[in-house]
């Protein structure tokens, strides 16, 4: 399969990943630089197509020195491993609560395992090796990372996942979101939210957008997919779909704890989202593969259950 890269900022190509074999669903991004620098790896499925793309834009196996990852879910980050192994002079960064998941993935994915079922799991992501810890970089809030006559900010943006960070380009103030505002796919006036266990929380996904929104100079560069060059209204309307998917939940979740029944109400929400009539129905598989309402509806649901009991246990003021 020949790679497909564009440019999308001045020195940020983005790389399609191919994710499950399928086009424009997952990008990760090559920054230029005299130390070249990759945000995002995608599973290890998309191994190929990332460095058939890394060939093409002149990154030979020795030249690369960076691999930055927003999260470690799998779809992210599932491909590190191998993909470290093919680039030995590359260095991992990722936030702390992320780094021993990249030693040894283990948990991940059990945990994914439970969430998506074995084949999905061997369809979609493939195997998921370990990287050698000595390799690894722990990124917290604050932290710049810098590589050659650029860097990059690090910005904890929880909310999607406890360890999301997302990463404000020196050079152009294009900002790479991860999962952060959820899913934004080329020429569906539609955002999905993505909120899944175990981590979601309202507050923080929307108080990391307003963090995102206050370092965004000209671009946000989704993983999911591609770059967004209106800030302030994709902004507020990832802001203003996840606080209504949320709260769908809610008032369901005080008549019934049916899972069917309130993927059922939410896929309602979602449907309103679509009122322009411009999701097709490939581009509605593309959200539910890239983040699925039964999934969405299993997230918000544990946040509301963790909600209500943090306030069952305080004590009475
Ligand atoms: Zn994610």
């Amino acid at each position: 399969m020949e790679p497909v890269t564009f440019e999308v900022a001045a020195g940020i190509t983005a790389i399609d990943t191919f994710y499950g074999g399928r086009e424009r669903y997952t990008a990760a991004y090559l920054l230029d630089a005299d130390e070249p620098l990759v945000v995002e790896t995608g599973p290890t499925t998309s191994l190929e197509p990332v460095v058939a793309g890394l060939e093409r834009l002149g990154v030979a196996a020795t030249d690369l020195a960076h691999i930055v990852l927003t999260h470690i879910h799998l779809d992210h980050a599932g491909g590190v491993g191998r993909l470290a192994a093919r680039y030995p002079n590359a260095t991992i960064w990722v936030h702390e609560r992320g780094a021993p998941h990249l030693a040894d993935p283990t948990k991940l994915v059990a945990s994914a395992t439970r969430i998506y079922g074995r084949d999905r799991m061997t369809s979609l992501f493939g195997p998921v090796e370990p990287v050698p810890p000595q390799r690894i970089r722990a990124l917290v809030d604050g932290d710049t990372i810098a590589f050659g006559q650029r860097a990059l900010d690090v910005i904890a943006t929880p909310g999607h996942a406890s360890h999301q960070v997302a990463l404000v380009d020196s050079r152009t103030g294009a900002v790479f979101t991860g999962d952060a505002l959820g899913i934004h796919v080329p020429d569906v006036p539609v955002l999905r939210p993505a909120t899944p266990p175990p981590d979601f929380d309202v507050e923080l996904t929307v108080s990391s957008i307003e963090r995102i929104r206050a370092r965004a100079r000209s671009v946000l560069l989704f993983a999911h997919f591609g770059p967004i060059v209106e800030i302030d209204r994709v902004c507020d309307l990832a802001i203003a779909r996840t606080r209504a998917w949320t709260e769908v939940v809610r008032d369901a979740m005080r008549r019934t704890d049916d899972l069917d029944e309130i993927v059922a109400l939410l896929e309602q929400e979602a449907a309103r989202d679509a009122e322009t009539g411009a999701e097709a129905p490939i581009d509605l598989q593309r959200f539910e593969i890239l983040s699925s309402i039964r999934m969405n509806a299993m997230g918000i649901m544990r946040y509301w259950r963790k909600r209500a009991e943090a306030e069952a246990s305080q004590p009475p003021s």
